[in-house]
């Protein structure tokens, strides 16, 4: 075994025409390393394969033992999009079974507004969108997504309609709380 005093830390991003590697030294943070390889969308493994690729070349292309690293980073825009639409939509219409089997305790149920009062009358409703909040935030938790299961409502529309389907997909990004 040499001496591998040197540490370094590598990071990984899967873009999706590039996949990069990098590689910094741990104690001063200065890049001792870089490797792109084109993202290996049609890859029998994968964008695995690239990813594999580009972290190998770097090791070599820059004389780095695989001894010497400590930390790896894999980032990817590739892995927000790769999600089940099903697991989704699955998460979404359990948690509206939940709610149709607790319908007078469940908060998206049971809350109500008043929405007129004459003297004694006074008309209620439940808020029905609370009930798709609360299935969207559950298959949010569910299937651990980074981003607001309400933009698929953009993308669903989109085969109808590009242009309802880009303005309703700008105004939540608009909103910002759409993707958090
Ligand atoms: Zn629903």
């Amino acid at each position: 075994m040499g001496d591998f005093s040197r540490k370094v830390r590598m990071g990984i991003d899967v873009g999706g025409t590039y996949t990069k590697c990098i590689a910094i030294d741990n104690a001063t943070h200065e890049i001792i390393g870089k490797n792109e390889v084109k993202t290996t969308h049609d890859a029998k493994e994968g964008v695995a394969l690239g990813v594999v690729q580009s972290f190998k070349s770097c090791l070599t292309d820059c004389g780095i033992a695989p001894e010497e690293v400590v930390f790896v980073a894999h980032s990817t825009t590739q892995a927000t999009l790769a999600f089940s639409i099903s697991d989704i939509v699955i998460a979404h219409e359990i948690f509206h079974a939940v709610e149709n089997e607790h319908e007078d305790e469940i908060w998206t149920r049971a809350y109500n507004r008043t929405l007129w009062r004459v003297g004694r009358f006074h008309y209620k409703s439940h808020i029905a969108c609370l009930s798709e909040i609360g299935a969207m935030a559950f298959a949010k938790r569910l299937n651990n997504l980074t981003w607001c299961p309400f933009l698929l409502d953009a993308l669903l529309i989109y085969g109808y309609s590009k242009q309802s389907a880009s303005s309703l997909y700008k105004s939540m990004i608009h909103r910002g709380d759409a993707i958090n």
